[in-house]
């Protein structure tokens, strides 16, 4: 079990915790958020399964272009988060955080552009957090820092797809697939331009394969805020894709404040190599959970597997 805090609160949370186990096949990470129940939980110990017990698709790519993340940062620190970012030339940045303002997303963005140059990619995530009228406002506004697309501005698949009809800016969705009861809806309304993908939620690099050519929208693999453990699954998935038209979500080790392996996957001139790092013992233990946390995640893993069982 390890609990590794986190550089900026993202998504909410200050602390990152997890289990990471070896099977036959390698490492694997099993990292549900703690607010996710044993059904929501299940996909994403069938994905730390595979990785211990199965494995993954061979690789038909060396390297994964790749984005940095910035989180919902002043703009000094998102430019500083960029100029550090090992080479990304497309940023993500975080939008509609609660308890901000649209200038606060103006202003994060703007830093991040004059940052990147004119040339940088900018993809904004706001995670849901946009009503209908919210989203078609602020990508009024954002649009002038040239967006490449906007990844799931809205909740609900009915909204993305009434704003996918007012806006030219292109639609992602990552929550309507990763935690809806049919990833394939987002097809049936039009509601999308681009698939989100994350292995962890979504079962496994195997299940998230078959998603991708069910689901015929081009693919951006991002992860779930793992460990370079968990991470490994996600550059699988990313290395295994028939196609990968856009940088990736995968540069999100530098997130937490520290890490289990000693070579993490970390990009460098924007791309992360593929490979599959193991822990490093004294990583292992610096970054393992207190005894009460251990207990919380043993009854955790022991509820998930009686729902899959
Ligand atoms: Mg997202």
């Amino acid at each position: 079990m390890y609990a590794i805090g986190m550089r900026a609160r993202f998504r909410r949370i200050t602390v990152r915790e997890g289990m990471l186990f070896q099977g036959p096949a390698g490492w694997a990470e099993f990292s549900p958020f703690l607010d996710y129940d044993a059904t929501e939980s299940a996909a994403w110990l069938a994905a730390a399964r595979e990785a211990a017990d199965i494995g993954w698709p061979a690789p038909i790519r060396t390297h994964i272009p790749v984005n940095v993340t910035v989180p919902a940062v002043g703009p000094e620190r998102a430019a500083a988060i960029v100029r550090a970012s090992g080479g990304c030339r497309t940023a993500k940045v975080k939008v509609a955080e609660p308890g901000e303002q649209l200038a606060d997303d103006i202003a994060r963005v703007e830093a991040v552009r004059d940052a990147l140059g004119p040339d940088g990619r900018i993809r904004v995530d706001a995670n849901g957090g946009w009503s209908l009228d919210a989203a078609h406002k602020a990508l009024s506004e954002l649009k002038r820092f040239d967006l490449e697309y906007a990844e799931q501005p809205c909740m609900s698949v009915e909204d993305l797809a009434a704003l996918r009809r007012r806006t030219d800016v292109p639609i992602a969705a990552d929550e309507s697939i990763r935690r809806a009861d049919d990833p394939y809806r987002v097809v049936a309304l039009d509601a999308a331009d681009i698939a989100v993908l994350k292995v962890q939620p979504l079962g496994g690099v195997a299940a998230c394969l078959e998603i991708a050519q069910r689901i015929g929208l081009p693919v951006v693999v991002s992860s779930a805020l793992e460990t370079s453990i968990g991470i490994a699954a996600g550059i699988a998935l990313a290395a295994a894709l028939p196609e990968l038209p856009y940088a990736c979500g995968l540069a999100t080790v530098h997130l937490l404040a520290a890490d289990v392996v000693a070579d993490p996957l970390l990009p460098v001139n924007g791309q992360i190599e593929v490979r599959r790092p193991v822990p490093d013992p004294a990583l292992l233990a610096a970054a393992a959970a207190d005894e009460s946390t251990s207990h919380r995640w043993r009854e955790r893993l022991t509820t998930v597997e009686a729902v899959t069982s």
